[in-house]
């Protein structure tokens, strides 16, 4: 009993996601979702085990099980296209598969239960990112952000031009945008890194998935409190904190609240066992 306690918040992701993967297979009648869900659920729930354990790069082993499976296998040999672009093109085709479920749950839906876990657990952007020597951020965050909501427009209008233009072998683009995506947000990550100290630079001014998981965020199930009773005021989880979260403070509209990627830092590294 004391176990199950202990190891109940990866049961209940466990739980969740096999929910998930065996609705979508009965649903769709393919196993691919069943594999594939349960994959991502295991791999997660593993890294929350680990943690717990307190291990070190629990995370980083999530980041890179799920976001390696999903660059390599889903993007480059199954050739899905699983970025923002991809999401227009099946969302105006009418089809419900790949980049559609995926953002439905991970970026979507998802981030209502377990907020940006996405950005901290599972990015295959943010899993190159994370290896750059700024894990904590050496200046203040800049009146920047205005740019994704200009990346995400500029996503939907090349997806819109595409249909309204009758290309043709519109499959074939949409891959290829996804190779040349992918090219462009490692190479604007990494130079803004360097640019700005700060590994999550892209993520906090370009991403343009953000316009979902921003506002989807905002009422998360999932989030770090603090105990106001052992909190000694020192500063030290924002100072740790990769996004520039205010979690000493508790509301649902703290400073920079919906950045938030669950990495728990804040946690690790708060001397009083305050979070
Ligand atoms: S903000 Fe964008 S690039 Fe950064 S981790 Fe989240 S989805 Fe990935
Ligand atoms: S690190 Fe812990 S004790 Fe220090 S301010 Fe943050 S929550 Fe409070
Ligand atoms: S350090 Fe804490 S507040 Fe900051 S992103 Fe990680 S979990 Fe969220």
């Amino acid at each position: 009993m004391k176990h199950l306690r202990e190891y109940k918040h990866p049961l209940l992701i466990l739980l969740l996601f096999e929910t998930v993967a065996v609705t979508l297979w009965l649903a769709k009648d393919n196993i691919f979702y069943l594999l594939n869900f349960s994959y991502i659920g295991f791999s997660i729930a593993l890294g929350i085990f680990l943690f717990i354990k307190r291990y070190e790069y629990a995370r980083r082993i999530v980041q890179l099980l799920v976001g390696l499976y999903m660059l390599v296998y889903l993007g480059l040999i199954c050739r899905e296209n699983m970025q923002i672009e991809g999401f227009w093109y099946y969302l105006f085709s009418g089809v419900f598969e790949a980049a559609t479920i995926h953002y439905a749950v991970a970026k979507i839906f998802g981030p209502l239960v377990f907020g940006r876990g996405w950005c901290g657990y599972a990015c295959w952007t943010a899993m190159v990112l994370d290896f750059l020597p700024f894990k904590v951020p050496e200046r203040p965050r800049r009146r920047i952000g205005w740019i994704r909501y200009v990346t995400f427009v500029l996503s939907l209008v090349f997806v819109s031009g595409l249909f309204f233009s009758r290309a043709e072998n519109l499959e074939n683009i949409i891959f290829w945008a996804f190779i040349a995506g992918n090219i462009f947000y490692y190479a604007v990550g990494i130079v803004l890194a360097y640019l700005f100290r700060d590994n999550r630079a892209f993520c906090k001014y370009i991403c343009p998935v953000t316009v979902f998981l921003k506002p989807m965020s905002y009422y998360s199930l999932l989030r770090v409190t603090c105990d106001r009773e052992k909190c000694i005021s020192c500063g030290k989880c924002r100072k740790i904190c990769p996004m520039d979260v205010d979690v000493t403070d508790n509301s649902r509209s703290r400073k920079n609240g919906t950045e938030c990627i669950l990495c728990m830092e804040c946690v690790r590294n708060c001397p009083k066992k305050a979070l």
